[in-house]
């Protein structure tokens, strides 16, 4: 009998050309759910998973869904079995999935997702699948056209339970339940469970195996996290300042509000950052098509939603930039978790502003750690359209080409930073207040050095606590004892100077 701690696939019930599959993707351990959800769904059990993505759900159900498929044919318009997604990208992500560990099958599968062409759905339909991956909208405008009849259905998945409820799809789904055999396994994945989702689960199951794995609530060790101060305002100088710093390969940037996103897309393609952004409202066209330049490389920089980015699956994040503190703790988990992935290391940076106090605090709790603090020094020349000039041997940093985010002579902003609160001010302005007495001095001499010193200067994005650049190692989020952001004498100044003498307990609590 397997348990959570299987160590090996063998013994689960998966046929070879399944095992065969599974080792060449190079997966060696099952994880807790599938451990304990496959040998299940095998037996032909209903099951309730509760369990969020990155706990390796998906493979959880469509292991044993191939397994299951392999034996039998599809019929022209019914499919066997049926799995239904809250959002498109889920459903192409699962998808590829299918594909993945149905490699040395001869199955067959139908995506039926909004946004694209009926046809090449309906032909895929028509020639038979056996499995329907769908979003609930979808299927019904398929069901209704006459395309497909689900009384052929052995196996029902329903993902993400809470996001279709979150959603508003519980509706629909109770619709298309309703056309499907009342004899028929149904698997039920919810990440949480509130009283409408368990009344659903109650409706749809029958004596299922009820399986639990915790939520993650600890952060991978792989990936290095860090705080940076910083004003509302500042948000994005200070952004571009850390894309300028890091090495960056590819990062995903989350706001906690979609109206946030455009502006922060609008803003870093100005600056010249190649970035696309993903949210709800997005023709999905555009979505599919943005995801695809990310996953490629062509566009470096994903700006998305916590709504829009859950549940996807995109190796080789090498960055996270939380631009907004997320006010749920397991979002910022879920967030960093989207690097570091399979082994390898990530670098997630917050920008936090004193409001963001209590989230900070909570997300800490949560994680039981505390973040090391972090400060940009001059971030505002790194960031900047001048340095990047320097850089490339252009226009001198005396003379910059002035565009929307630069100030006017007499000071006033041309828009970029200047930030939600409408706040427009010079940059020296914004910065006095940012920044304090002691670092505008520094800052003034620093422009009296020359040109070469000058841009060594301002390439140095310092941290408060480690002058040098750290290493990954080095940058390893800190368990709560640690002391990894102990200012010295000069940057305690710094530090307590960058809040007006008002810094906020969260980042005061460091510098004792
Ligand atoms: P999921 O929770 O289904 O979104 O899966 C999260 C990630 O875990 C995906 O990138 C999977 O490819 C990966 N994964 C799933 N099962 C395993 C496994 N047994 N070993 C290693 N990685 C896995």
């Amino acid at each position: 009998m397997s348990s959570d701690s299987q160590t090996s696939f063998e013994g689960l019930g998966l046929a070879p050309e399944i095992m065969a599959a599974i080792n060449d993707v190079g997966y060696t351990t099952p994880t807790p759910i599938q451990a304990q959800a496959i040998p299940a769904i095998i037996e032909g059990r209903d099951v309730l998973g509760i369990a969020q993505t990155g706990t390796g759900k998906t493979a959880s159900f469509t292991l044993p869904m191939i397994n299951r498929l392999m034996k039998g044919r599809a019929k022209a318009r019914m499919p066997r079995t049926l799995i239904l997604e809250p959002t498109r990208e889920l459903a192409a992500q699962v998808a590829e999935n299918f594909d993945l560990y149905g490699k040395k099958t001869r199955l067959t599968k139908a995506l039926l997702i909004g946004g694209v062409s009926f046809a090449d759905q309906e032909r895929a339909i028509e020639r038979g699948a056996d499995v329907l991956i769908a979003t609930p909208g979808r299927l019904l405008d398929h069901v209704e056209r006459g395309k497909v009849m689900l009384r052929g259905v052995e196996v029902l998945v329903i993902d993400e339970a809470d996001r279709m409820l979150d959603m508003g799809f519980i509706p629909d789904i109770e619709r298309i339940v309703k056309l499907l055999p009342f004899t028929r396994q149904t698997l039920f994945f919810s990440a949480t469970m509130p009283p409408e989702i368990t009344r659903l689960s109650e409706q749809f199951l029958q004596a299922p195996k009820r399986i639990e794995v915790a939520p993650p609530s600890s952060t991978n060790k792989n990936v290095s996290q860090a705080i940076i101060e910083v004003t509302p305002m500042r948000k994005r100088a200070a952004l571009r300042a850390l894309f300028d710093r890091e090495e960056v390969v590819n990062g995903i940037i989350f706001c906690n509000r979609k109206r946030d996103i455009g502006t922060l897309l609008e803003s870093l393609q100005r600056h010249g950052y190649p970035a696309v952004s993903l949210h709800g409202d997005m023709d999905q066209h555009i979505r599919l098509k943005m995801l695809e330049e990310f996953k490629s490389g062509s566009a470096k920089y994903l700006i998305a939603s916590d709504v829009a980015a859950r549940g996807l699956d995109i190796p080789n994040v090498s960055h996270v930039f939380n631009f907004d503190v997320p006010s749920h703790a397991e979002d910022y988990v879920h967030r960093i978790g989207r690097t570091g992935r399979a082994g390898r290391s990530g670098a997630a940076y917050m920008l936090a502003t004193r409001q963001d106090s209590k989230y900070i605090q909570a997300i800490e709790d949560l994680i039981k750690l505390e973040v090391p603090r972090e400060e940009l020094d001059d971030f505002d020349a790194v960031g900047s359209p001048e340095k990047r000039a320097d850089k490339s041997g252009g226009r001198s940093a005396k003379s910059p080409r002035r565009r929307r985010g630069d100030t006017t002579p007499n000071g006033q902003a041309l828009g970029d930073d200047a930030g939600s609160s409408g706040n427009s001010g010079n940059g020296e302005g914004r910065r006095r207040g940012l920044l304090g007495r002691d670092r505008r001095r520094s800052q003034n001499k620093s422009q009296d050095k020359p040109q070469e010193q000058r841009s060594e200067a301002k390439s140095a994005v310092r941290t408060a606590a480690k002058p040098e650049k750290p290493t990954s190692a080095a940058k390893a989020a800190t368990p709560k004892t640690a002391t990894a952001t102990k200012p010295t004498a000069s940057n305690k100044g710094q530090s307590a100077d960058a809040f007006g003498g008002n810094m906020p307990d969260f980042l005061k609590k460091q510098l004792k």
